[in-house]
């Protein structure tokens, strides 16, 4: 690790797919260009990181934190920070961060879930993306999700089933990017959560409010008695929880890395829970033993003077720059947040992306997702053609006919934090248990995931099977979209994602056109209200909308639906001024947090 390297400011060598469509409408200047294979990759096998170099002469700031770590829970944050003060690199912290976000924020994400990492490694200058996907157990079978007469289960029943929780991967992920990307011994990473775990931390007003909206929670014993009181009543805001389960697993962890999760008691508690829960599960010791993380090579597109990369399918990060291509054939830039005229553009190309998703988003390793023409200048220059004078009624995907079930509305159970090192490496990760504390089963001091209803319920439409069909060992597709920006000179910008279920993109992408096109600064950017068009309806955040804003969209013709609050949970950091600033959505209780100290010496 070249510790010298004290602030980001990355210069990176664009792919030649990227230049060619770039070149098209910017004056690229002195740019440098490597080359490397852009094969697809084999099935279930890693296809490497891009690579992306960072700058020689690195600008240094003396005032510069020398770390800055943002996430949704103030504990998260210091256990990263504290990682990052004893010289760890940001995927230490990255770490620390996700085994304490899965004790104290065990509705969003955890051990027992999945999620996707970017990764901006500067010793060796290459942007890397991990996929740690859950993955259907051997057994799964693709109608699993209907009911005797055929029709799909409502989603509740089968997200509260032991059928829907898929092969945990966010270990595997953690530990196959820290063997290249860490500094510090694994066994040094897990502190902090052990020591939350055995002592206990107060359960916040956020976390108070989701037990009562998971009455599921009391048809476990271990969940009851780890959520509820003795008469039966959820526990409140400031009692604290103990979870001795959630130390012992991490005591293992901490000994014998994820091995002493896939195998030996972790792995059989998961498998043991999961077929006594309802419905049970086809879950085996074999199907943990053989889960597999994956490295991927990202995908990066310009946008305007800039380029957003991010991970490949299963995320859903092809989405979000499709959303933003789409965006950037329209004249959004040279409008603001008070203009009506902006969110009826953004509203608009949301709903296009989102019918495109439905019906070709799915695990790339089987099915064939035609991400080259979705995010293909043509294709995009026609979507923005579509948005018309007035709403359209309604929006039928490009080409061919929608093939999967619509996505459900909202979620609760992810989680993004941002990691920003004194080296200049960046790690950008979204992880989830999916709905709400998962499937609400428990073992092993975790939440087990839920993420198996992320596939289509119907399995094929008239005769045709549906591109996100569930299929042994296959991953369900997913809306995590974390996102890494670059200027055009290859200088780090910012990098963030969110939680949100079907939404993850559009809130990420409404940051991106806030804090990239009218130049808002992150948190502003974060807090602006969300418009989510999706479907034949376009949902509102009015409390914080201007009336003559929104007088606007409904004149425009969008059938409108007021709320007071989505679901967002936007984590972020940006390079401002030589400096780095972090940014935390207000909507959840997130925080962000700097390390000022010196270094100890390394
Ligand atoms: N399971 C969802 C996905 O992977 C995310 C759920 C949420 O954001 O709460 O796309």
């Amino acid at each position: 690790m070249k510790a010298q390297i004290k602030v980001i400011t990355a210069r990176f060598r664009l792919p030649p797919s990227l230049l060619a469509r770039w070149s098209s409408h910017l004056l690229l200047g002195a740019l440098a260009i490597s080359v490397w294979g852009c094969a697809g990759t084999p099935r279930g096998q890693d296809d490497g990181g891009m690579s992306i170099d960072f700058a020689r002469v690195p600008e240094v700031t003396t005032q510069a934190p020398k770390g800055v770590v943002a996430a949704a829970h103030p504990l998260a944050v210091a256990a990263g920070t504290k990682v990052l003060k004893a010289n760890g690199t940001a995927m230490d912290a990255a770490v620390a961060v996700a085994a304490t976000l899965g004790l104290v924020e065990p509705q969003s994400s955890g051990l027992g879930g999945g999620g996707f990492l970017l990764y901006y490694d500067a010793q060796n200058g290459k942007l890397s993306a991990y996929d740690g996907r859950e993955v259907a157990p051997a057994k799964a079978r693709a109608d699993q999700f209907l009911m005797a007469n055929g029709q799909p289960m409502p989603f509740r029943s089968a997200a509260r089933s032991g059928r829907a929780i898929g092969v945990p991967g966010l270990v595997a992920m953690l530990a196959k990017a820290h063997a290249r990307h860490g500094a510090l011994d694994w066994s040094l990473l897990f502190e902090d959560p052990i020591r939350l775990a055995e002592n206990g931390f107060l359960i916040t007003p956020r976390l108070e409010a989701l037990i009562k909206r998971a009455p599921e929670l009391a048809d476990h014993p271990t969940s009851k008695a780890y959520f509820f009181d003795k008469n039966g009543q959820p526990k409140t805001s400031g009692t604290r929880l103990i979870n001795t389960e959630y130390a012992d697993t991490l005591y293992a962890l901490k000994a014998m890395g994820p091995p002493a999760f896939y195998r030996g008691r972790v792995a059989e508690d998961i498998v043991a829970a999961s077929l006594k829960a309802k419905l049970g599960s086809v879950m085996s010791e074999t199907d943990m033993a053989q889960y597999k993380a994956h490295q991927r090579r990202p995908v990066c597109e310009p946008y305007r003077q800039w380029i957003l990369c991010v991970p490949p399918p299963p995320s859903g990060g092809i989405f979000l720059l499709e959303l933003m291509g789409i965006l950037e054939h329209t004249d959004i830039d040279t409008r603001g947040p008070q203009d009506p005229q902006a969110w009826v553009l953004f509203a608009e190309a949301s709903r296009l992306m989102n019918a495109d998703r439905n019906a070709y988003h799915a695990d790339p390793a089987f099915a064939d997702v035609p991400q080259d023409i979705l995010l293909s200048n043509r294709f995009l220059k026609k979507r923005a053609r579509a948005i018309g004078p007035r709403a359209a009624e309604t929006v039928p995907p490009a080409a061919i006919k929608t093939r999967t079930t619509p996505p459900k509305d909202k979620d609760t159970g992810t989680t993004h934090f941002v990691i920003v090192d004194r080296y200049g490496n960046v790690a950008s990760l979204t992880a989830s248990v999916e709905y709400l504390f998962g499937s609400t089963v428990m073992a092993a001091g975790m939440m087990l995931n839920n993420q198996l209803t992320d596939f289509s319920f119907v399995p094929d439409q008239d005769g045709v099977p549906v591109p996100n069909r569930l299929e042994p060992s296959k991953r369900p597709r997913s809306s995590m979209s974390p996102v890494v920006v670059f200027d055009r000179r290859g200088n780090f910008v910012s990098a963030l994602g969110s939680p949100g279920g079907s939404a993850i993109p559009i809130y990420v992408a409404k940051a991106l056109v806030a804090h990239l096109d009218w130049g808002l600064d992150l948190k502003t950017a974060f807090d602006l209200h969300n418009v989510i068009g999706r479907g034949n309806t376009v949902a509102i955040e009015t409390d914080t909308m201007r009336r003559d804003v929104f007088e606007g969209l409904k004149r425009y013709g969008f059938d409108l639906k007021a709320v007071t609050f989505e679901e967002s949970g936007l984590h972020g950091i940006t390079a401002r001024d030589g400096s780095l600033v972090g940014a935390a959505d207000k909507r959840r209780e997130g925080t962000v947090g700097y390390v000022t100290a010196a270094p100890s010496g390394r």
